[in-house]
């Protein structure tokens, strides 16, 4: 389960209320992501950090390369580890502004993920992971390209992968299946979103990098003026998703939960996990 920093009292108010309802499915590990600023990051620190010590949760902190020198990172990493936190998503961040603009490494910083396994194996015992493409990343030239760089992370030292966001479950079959076919068989977990509201799907087109595909659209949209049909409709739907999923032998999901618990509960209970 993914969470993100709170930014300010209410925010942090409502992160720990759904971490709190959260706890008892007793999820394998459950995750910050790493914003772009400095205050950001150190709530990263904090919210994992007090994840570890104050919850029965596994906590992984995500880690940028993002206008960081390595010396900057493996004092975040130092940091982890005085706060309990062990599991670390290493990913390689979009520029600040706009992430599609031109990636600048840090004059003594790091270009690409793989390089920030490196760095974070060597720093101590930690269980690293990867970010994952079904759809390929934007600013690869074709799947098999993006597949053979998403090898190379696993075999910098990375133990699992998590896909990024996608609705057509093939997608994420294909990817699994292209690792496979490499030898690679760390486990890839698919990351799933309840979709609640117009809104919600909207952000799923935006993350996922592709358009939401039209039998989506049409199932969803004609219920956005209804937003308990709506949000039926979408857990009923990522629910479906889910349960494929696991009949495909997923080891596990990884709900990004938008700080909130209700809709990821929901699917789990549909789902009799
Ligand atoms: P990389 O693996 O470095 O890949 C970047 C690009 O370079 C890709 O096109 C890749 O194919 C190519 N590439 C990789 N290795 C090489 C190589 N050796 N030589 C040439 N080209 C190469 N962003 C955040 O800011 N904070 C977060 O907390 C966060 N969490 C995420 C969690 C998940 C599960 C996912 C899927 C994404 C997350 N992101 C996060 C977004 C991520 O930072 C961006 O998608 C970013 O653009 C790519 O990160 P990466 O780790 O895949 O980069």
């Amino acid at each position: 389960m993914e969470f993100f920093p709170p930014r300010g009292d209410e925010e942090e108010r409502i992160l720990w209320r759904a971490v709190r309802e959260l706890e008892p499915l007793d999820p394998a590990f459950v995750s910050v992501t790493y914003g772009a600023g400095g205050s950001s990051r150190d709530r990263t620190i904090r919210t994992t950090g007090r994840i570890a010590q104050e919850t029965t949760l596994t906590p992984m902190a995500h880690l940028t390369a993002v206008d960081h020198s390595v010396a900057e990172l493996r004092n975040v990493i130092g940091w982890y580890a005085a706060c309990g936190v062990h599991n670390v998503l290493a990913v390689r961040g979009d520029p600040p502004g706009d992430p599609n603009g031109e990636w600048i490494r840090h004059p003594e910083g790091l270009t690409y993920a793989e390089e920030l396994v490196r760095l974070i194996r060597e720093l101590g015992d930690f269980c690293v992971g990867v970010a994952a493409f079904p759809h390929g990343h934007p600013r690869s030239p074709d799947l098999e390209t993006d597949v053979e760089f998403l090898v190379r992370k696993i075999r910098a030292g990375a133990g699992f992968a998590i896909a990024q966001l996608f609705l057509d479950p093939e997608h994420f079959l294909r990817l699994r299946d292209r690792m496979a076919a490499r030898g690679c068989d760390v486990p890839l977990l698919p990351g799933v979103m309840p979709i609640t509201t117009p809104r919600v799907l909207a952000k799923f087109g935006e993350l996922a990098g592709v358009p939401v595909p039209p039998e989506v659209t049409n199932r969803l949209m004609p219920l956005a003026d209804d937003p308990a049909g709506f949000r039926a409709a979408g857990v009923d739907l990522i629910t479906g998703l889910c349960a494929r999923l696991i009949d495909e032998g997923v080891p596990a999901l990884h709900f990004y939960t938008l700080n909130r618990s209700k809709a990821t509960r929901q699917v789990v209970a549909n789902l009799g996990l």
